[in-house]
């Protein structure tokens, strides 16, 4: 009996060691789980307060079979094969699998380490992966934490382990549309087998290289590069206007939808179902153009705002999408403190619930849409467009075609393009979808296609990414106010980028009445807390003169119910009065970019000489620089221009068909 309990514990021990190496120093903790308590009050494991040297010492005598040792182990879940599998290859018995992971001068602690926590950066954030090799098996992967999205990076967590540990190599095929998450789940098993002295080569067998077979061209009228949302918009106005019109869509990543699932789905409209609902004036796109200038200080493409703004487009896309089911709720808000007549209306579910719409209308009004179907180039004759080249899973074809409609999205994604065309905000979080790498840059590299627009869409948040702690004052590196603090996200955005090194804080005090807001972040590591303004100043190097000024002069304006400035109407002003006072760092948010191909007012793509390129129409965030610049001029602009370009460059299609 002895033997049996000795050469359990071991075992116990080499099984408790994959769920973190805390467990193998309690061993009494292992064999409460598996051992009844009276064979425990024998006194043959080790006593509680055994070090984990002498727990070694202790178990494993030579002559422990290994049938024992599973039959032990075994629990209703698991075999004993798997078992077994578990802990050591079929011929080892459990004291050779030990040895054998040991290196030469191992320490008994070294000799039974098999699992490995690593902490890598995915496109999230850290991830912590736990990786356990035993006797140089990959025998699980796990992704302990991770902040990857939910639908995008987040499948890989769960699919690369599963692809690992069945290749026994790191080097596997990432999952679409996941590099990021899937190269630091590879880097993490990398790290880990690196530390248990295995002979990386041979985890390094690349993966199969694919090799794709030449598929027969296709020939239709339209095609569109991207599903997201300006390239469905584009198909179904398409599917609903003329039914004899020939269509395919191609989506390089599994699903459709693009940006939209992290949106907060609030989208511009010029007039809807709301604004009869509440009673409020429509407004137009020369509203649009007038505000669009005054917001960005920059002349824009008037034909491109008066296409894809006029009140009918962007009432028709709302009504479209309500048609078809869209869960809009009855509510209009102003896309802006600052402009009173541009409104928009709201989704149930946000960003989600748009998402799952989508997802509906295309399962329930079919069209052609191909996934994981990237367009690799365009064809072209002369200066014309003729078609795309495309690469599936499998084979690789061209789809010739009278007309492509370019609607790839932004590069936010694409750090290198993040660097050349928007450096100022390449080291922000970065929030834009895993497909917005700037194929309709790439793809039209040859062509000689001006670009227009800089800067990006997106809000401020806290260091974790999350919503900043509750207040209205934000300074400067200075310790100066610079914005309106309740303007919205894209202003502040901007407004942030603009300050000398793009350092700014917020600050609050403790007159709320609920203060979990500021010591959870307190708590985080995102805000500090501090007794006095003169040591919040030193503590955020901030200069103490410039920021007791500031402070005095937004507390006296409110307490005599003025504005502070900024416009930041006084109502919603938040005094700092009251002992101890939080500091946080605000950081900026990428949700989308703006430099983009230049198009004219039909949505066709110009050369740099100003002349169209015959084929080739663009829509959605591909072309918005040619009428946001700096700033979004406030909320909802994003998904509207998108939608109704998208509708706007089919109707070009169309017409371009006819010709
Ligand atoms: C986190 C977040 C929050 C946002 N919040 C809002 C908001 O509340 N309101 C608002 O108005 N806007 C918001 N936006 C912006 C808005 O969502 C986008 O501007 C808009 O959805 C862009 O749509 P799109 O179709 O032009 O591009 P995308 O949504 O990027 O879609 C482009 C599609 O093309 C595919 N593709 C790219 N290259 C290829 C290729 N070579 N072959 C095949 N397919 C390809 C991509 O995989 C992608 O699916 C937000 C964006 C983000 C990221």
């Amino acid at each position: 009996m002895k033997k049996l309990a000795s050469v359990f514990l071991m075992l116990s021990m080499v099984l408790a060691v994959g769920c973190g190496s805390e467990e193998a120093t309690a061993p009494e903790v292992v064999v409460e789980e598996t051992v009844v308590e009276d064979e425990v009050a024998t006194g043959e494991v080790a006593p509680e307060d055994a070090g984990e040297d002498e727990a070694v010492a202790e178990v494993a005598p030579e002559d422990a079979g290994e049938d024992e040792a599973v039959a032990e182990v075994a629990s209703e879940e698991t075999t004993p094969e798997e078992a077994v599998a578990e802990v050591a290859p079929e011929e080892a018995t459990p004291e050779e699998a030990v040895a054998e992971d040991a290196p030469e001068e191992a320490t008994p602690e070294e000799a039974i380490k098999t699992t490995y926590v690593k902490q890598v950066k995915g496109f999230g954030g850290e991830l912590e992966v736990e990786t356990e090799i035993v006797d140089g098996k990959i025998v699980s992967v796990t992704v302990l934490n991770h902040s990857e999205t939910a639908g995008i990076g987040e499948p890989a967590t769960t699919e690369m382990p599963a692809r690992i540990v069945e290749k026994q190599s790191y080097m596997v095929d990432g999952v679409t549309g996941a590099t990021s998450t899937s190269n630091a789940i590879k880097e993490a098993v990398r790290l880990s087998l690196e530390e248990s002295g295995a002979d990386l080569s041979k985890y390094e067998v690349a993966p199969e290289e694919v090799v794709l077979t030449q598929a027969e061209t296709e020939t239709t009228d339209v095609v569109i590069v991207g599903a997201g949302m300006s390239g469905l918009m584009a198909a179904y106005e398409i599917y609903e206007t003329d039914p004899d019109v020939n269509f395919i869509v191609v989506e390089k990543l599994d699903k459709i939808g693009g940006s939209i699932y992290g949106t907060s789905g609030v989208m511009y409209a010029g007039d809807s179902f709301a604004h009869e609902a509440t009673g409020t004036e429509p407004s137009t796109s020369q509203d649009i153009l007038e505000w669009f200038e005054e917001a960005t200080g920059e002349d824009l493409n008037d034909d491109v705002i008066h296409t894809v703004f006029s009140q009918s487009r962007s009432e028709e896309t709302v009504d479209m999408l309500a048609e078809y089911g869209a869960p809009f709720l009855d509510t209009l808000e102003l896309t802006t403190p600052y402009n009173e007549k541009l409104h928009y209306v709201s989704i149930d579910g946000k960003g989600t619930g748009m998402q799952a719409f989508l997802e509906k209308l295309v399962e329930e009004n079919p069209i052609d849409i191909r996934l994981n179907t990237k367009a690799t180039a365009l064809l072209t004759d002369e200066n014309a467009v003729t078609g795309i080249v495309v690469e599936d899973e499998t084979s690789s074809y061209e789809i010739q075609a009278d007309v492509v409609i370019l609607a790839t999205g932004g590069f936010g994604s694409n750090p290198e393009m993040m660097e050349l065309y928007a450096p100022e905000y390449a080291d922000g979080f970065i929030f834009t979808n895993p497909g917005a790498t700037g194929d309709g840059f790439i793809l039209t590299e040859d062509l000689n296609v001006n670009k227009v627009g800089y800067g990006t869409m997106g809000p401020i948040a806290a260091s974790d990414k999350k919503g900043l702690i509750p207040t209205s004052f934000m300074i400067n590196a200075n310790g100066q106010r610079f914005v309106n603090e309740k303007t919205t996200g894209p202003f502040s955005q901007r407004a942030v980028a603009e300050q000398p090194d793009q350092i700014a804080f917020v600050i609050a005090d403790s007159s709320a009445e609920d203060l979990t807001p500021y010591e959870s972040a307190v708590e985080k590591g995102t805000a500090q807390k501090y007794d006095s303004i003169e040591e919040l100043a030193k503590g955020i190097n901030v200069d103490v003169e410039n920021l007791t000024k500031e402070i005095e002069a937004y507390n006296l304006a409110v307490e005599n119910n003025q504005s502070p400035g900024f416009d930041l109407p006084v109502e919603k002003a938040t005094p700092i009065l009251k002992a101890p006072f939080y500091a946080q760092d605000v950081t900026i948010r990428v949700n989308g970019t703006f430099t983009s191909l230049e198009i004219n007012g039909d949505l066709q793509v110009v050369n740099a000489d100003g002349e169209v390129i015959d084929g080739l129409v663009a829509a959605g965030e591909l072309t918005v620089g040619n009428v946001y610049t700096k700033r979004t001029p406030g909320g909802g602009f994003g998904i509207s221009y998108a939608g109704n370009s998208g509708r706007a460059a089919a109707q070009t299609a169309l017409e371009m068909i006819k010709e």
